[in-house]
This record gives structure tokens, C-alpha cells and sequence, in this order.
């Protein structure tokens, strides 16, 4: 496959602000700083759920959506992380919050990162397509809120502390790709063809799951100079957690992450800056939160009764749970009065997948009404195959990556929903030790399999949720190891 990589920017993050210059010459020393706030960008909601037609309004807000900025300063760089409760950031948004945050505050764009958490219920907030106004006006909106969230964080910037840790949380997460008993029957996929596997395939004849999962929580921790928490940020391969009532605005188990462990830290809910709690999403593109077991492993435990949850009920267990994980392994977390930070950022160029002739002649006789598909559900699938199969599509798609370093603990940033199996790739690989993943950062293009995933099929691998040449992983992982070998040598 033909693979244009293109090196767009490389090199440290370089932002010269006055203030931290002049502390930086009393004390011989350079001073380490840390600032974090928040900013709500909920979007809009109407009485009337059938407002926008082509996304379902939200009637209701349960908990805000917020933009949760931490900006780490080492008195020559600085680094600006920003996770917002949306399902999903697109690539257009970043660009113009980071040229706005450049504008305000001197942090250039490769030093920032935006991604989003994925929460399943930021209803109305879908931004990787077109749509009407009420879309165009909100898009304004989240891209100046997040621009003022990083502008207040470094308002808020003041000596600090910095210390990381990985917790693991293993009882959460479940790989929600699986291989079927032989008495489920044959497992059709995208344009009515055989898999091998099933997405999310209910709850018995399931034989193994067909990849791991990622148990671990790392996370990073700032505290002023007295001890104050100023933020906590972890990264976790959770899809989301659910469990929110129909048309309702939630963050879900993110915030109640965000909340819990301020709590557990001694943050008071009045200090002065207030904490700011975050919960990134690690790599969790085929990881969700249903228990599911291997008929091999239910002969075993027996069948156990199913626990009914309450609404909101089971993302409160979730978050308390992984809060109490990250407080028990922040115990013991060494704390740094400097650490040193620096950035890389590359734009990849992945060729755009193309359907096969298989599933285009099925499209064709789909769409001519000479075949009725498997199921209802493919009639979606048909009129996609086809927008690829269109000339008119770009050959190409660009793609952001980052690695940060901070300290000896680095972060790697991925635009996809990426499978577990390449954050732990990258996670072994990685020359700086531990290694953060944040998915859904700085874009969203899709789902992100390996090869051998694809070779097995699934709902992921299909054409459209999926939007890049088959070996894309593959590529970014390469990049990505790279970027951080180049790091390391820093
Ligand atoms: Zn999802």
C-alpha cells in the first residue's frame, strides 16, 4: 500500500512567556508551574426531541460537559492538555482552539492536546459532519470555550509539584469482540459476508474474545508547593460506562472520576483555584464495560443473578472503583519539584480505504432492490460502501499524532477509537516508561484495528466506522515509537 508520510512539524515546544522568565532569574532555578481550570460547553437543548432531524436533541442535562485543561509549565515549555466530555473532537475544531490558544496564551499547537472522552451522551454534539445551524453554532462555541479553558489555566499557573503512577483496574474492562460457539451460526458481516467474530454478540455461546484488554490507569498528579491538589489526569481503555436515560446530557463516568478523586486527594470545594479531576479514554476502541464470559468460564462460576443498575448507578460504581485504584497507587508516588517537557507532533498521511468489488457489487444490488440484506441494520451499510466507492472522496485522509514528554513519563496521542492491543503495543514498546495513551485526541477518523483484526471482521472493521487503509496501525505505531525514541535522546 502506497504510504505518504509527511513530517509536518517536529521540535520543542518553545513558549516564551515574561512571567515565567522572571521567577525564573530570582531563583537561579527554573520554577516549575502547573494551572488547570475547567470551561462547560454543553451544548443547547430544546423541549422538542425532534428539534434536528438528522441528530437526535437533547431534552435534558443531567451533569455540564466540560473542557478540562491542565497546562504544566517547566519555565521554557509549556504543555496544554485538554479533555472535553464529547463524544467525539473533529480535526477542524482542534485547529481553530489551538490557533486560538496560541493567540492568548503563546502555546504553539504542537504543545497542545485536545481530546475528547468519549462519552456516549453529549447528545447533539456530533461534530465530524455537516449539518444544520444549531451544528455550526455550537461548533463556534466549544472551539472558544476551549481556547478560554487553556487562557484560565494559565491564569491560574503557580509552583508546583508533579508525580505519575499506573494503577490497574482489570474487573471494568471487557473486549467486546468475540469468537461464537458453532451453535450461534454463521456471523454475517457489512455487505453480507462470513466474519469470524461479532461486536457486542449478547451474552451466551461466546467462545474466547478476539483481543485483550488494557487493565491499567495511568495518571499524572500536580500539587502547589504547600500541597494544595491542583489536578489529577488518568487515562483509562474504558469505552465509556452508560447507563444515562434517552435525550439526557451527561459526561458520565468521567466526571463522577473527575469529582471522586478531588474528594480522595482532600480537595476542598472551595479552594482557591478549584481542583480539576480529569479521565482521558486509553485505547478502548474494541473495550467496554459488559461482562461478558466465555461459556467455558459462565460452567465455571455458575450463572450468577445480574445485578439491575439504577440509572447513573453503575458509571458511579465505575468511577468510585478506578478513583480508589489511583488513590491507593498514589500513595506511594515519588513527587518532582522540575521535571523537563517536550512535544512532537507529526501529521501522517493514510490512504483512504476503499471498498473492495465484492461489497460494491453487493451495494449495487442492494440499492437496485435485487437483494434484501441479511438484516435491516445493513441498509445503512449499503448507501456507505457506495459514498466510498465515489470518486469525489479524497484519496488521502492527514491525521495528527503527538508524544509528550514530561519528565520520565510520556503521553502518546491518537485520533482514533484505537484497539486495546495497540495501546499495549505501544506501551511495550515505549523507550520512556510509564507511557499515557489518549485516544480521540486532536481528531476523530474512526476505528482503529490491527491488520489481523480486520482479516477477522467485526463492526469496527467495516467500511465507513473505519476510514483508513487497512495497515494504518501499523504506520502509527511505527511513528509514534519513533517520536518517542527521539524524545528519550532529549
Ligand atoms: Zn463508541
Amino acid at each position: 500500500m502506497r504510504v505518504q508520510r509527511q513530517l509536518l512539524f517536529t521540535g520543542l515546544c518553545l513558549a516564551f512567556v515574561l512571567t515565567g522568565f522572571a521567577e525564573a532569574a530570582i531563583s537561579d532555578e527554573p520554577i516549575f508551574r502547573a494551572g488547570a481550570a475547567t470551561s462547560n460547553i454543553t451544548p443547547p437543548i430544546d423541549s422538542d426531541s425532534t428539534a434536528r432531524s438528522s441528530n437526535r436533541q437533547a431534552t435534558h442535562v443531567h451533569d455540564e460537559l466540560h473542557a478540562r485543561c491542565l497546562v504544566l509549565d517547566d519555565g521554557e515549555a509549556k504543555l496544554a492538555l485538554v479533555v472535553c466530555d464529547l463524544r467525539h473532537i473533529s480535526a477542524e475544531v482542534v485547529i481553530d482552539a489551538k490557533r486560538m490558544i496560541q493567540r492568548m496564551t503563546g502555546i504553539p499547537p504542537e504543545c497542545v492536546l485536545v481530546s475528547a472522552t468519549h462519552t456516549h451522551t453529549s447528545t447533539g454534539t456530533r461534530l465530524e459532519e455537516g449539518e444544520g445551524e444549531p451544528f455550526y453554532d455550537y461548533r463556534a462555541y466549544l472551539t472558544r470555550r476551549i481556547a478560554e479553558g487553556v487562557l484560565r489555566a494559565v491564569n491560574q499557573l503557580e509552583p508546583a509539584r508533579i508525580g505519575w503512577g499506573v494503577a490497574e483496574e482489570p474487573t471494568q474492562v471487557f473486549n467486546r469482540r468475540w469468537f461464537l460457539t458453532a451453535n450461534r451460526g454463521v456471523i454475517y458481516g457489512a455487505h453480507d459476508n462470513i466474519e469470524l467474530v461479532d461486536t457486542n454478540p449478547g451474552y451466551s455461546g461466546l467462545l474466547r474474545p478476539a483481543g485483550p484488554v488494557d487493565p491499567q490507569i495511568t495518571f499524572l498528579s500536580v500539587q502547589s508547593t504547600e500541597g494544595q491538589p491542583i489536578a489529577l489526569l488518568a487515562s483509562y481503555g474504558l469505552h465509556y460506562v452508560g447507563g444515562v436515560p434517552a435525550n439526557t446530557i451527561s459526561a458520565d463516568y468521567f466526571a463522577i472520576f473527575a469529582d471522586r478523586i478531588g474528594e480522595l486527594l482532600g480537595a476542598e470545594r472551595y479552594q482557591d483555584p478549584p481542583f480539576v479531576g480529569i479521565m482521558a479514554n486509553g485505547t478502548s476502541g474494541d473495550v467496554n464495560n459488559l461482562e461478558r464470559y466465555s461459556e467455558e468460564e459462565l460452567a465455571k462460576r455458575g450463572t450468577l443473578p445480574k445485578k439491575r443498575y439504577q440509572f447513573f448507578e453503575k458509571a458511579r460504581e465505575v468511577a468510585h472503583l478506578c478513583a480508589e485504584k489511583v488513590m491507593e497507587a498514589h500513595q506511594s508516588i515519588k513527587w518532582h519539584d522540575h521535571v523537563k517537557l517536550s512535544s512532537l507532533q507529526r501529521t501522517l498521511t493514510f490512504e483512504r480505504r476503499y471498498p473492495t468489488k465484492a461489497e460494491v457489487e453487493w451495494a449495487e444490488a442492494v440499492k437496485a432492490k435485487k437483494i434484501k440484506p441479511m438484516s435491516t441494520s445493513r441498509y445503512s451499510t449499503y448507501s456507505t460502501v457506495l459514498a466510498y466507492a465515489s470518486p469525489e472522496m479524497p484519496p488521502t485522509i492527514d491525521v495528527v499524532v503527538q508524544t509528550h514528554r514530561i519528565g520520565d513519563l510520556a503521553i502518546a496521542a491518537m485520533p482514533f477509537e484505537v484497539f486495546a492491543e495497540i495501546g499495549l503495543e505501544l506501551k511495550d514498546r515505549s523507550p520512556i516508561q510509564p507511557l499515557m495513551n489518549i485516544s480521540i485526541a486532536n481528531g476523530s477518523h474512526g476505528y482503529l484495528p490491527t491488520p489481523e483484526q480486520h482479516r477477522l471482521g467485526g463492526y469496527e472493521t467495516w467500511i465507513g466506522v473505519n476510514k483508513v487503509q487497512l495497515d494504518a496501525s501499523v504506520k502509527m505505531v511505527d511513528a509514534l515509537i519513533e517520536m518517542l525514541g527521539e524524545l528519550n535522546g532529549k
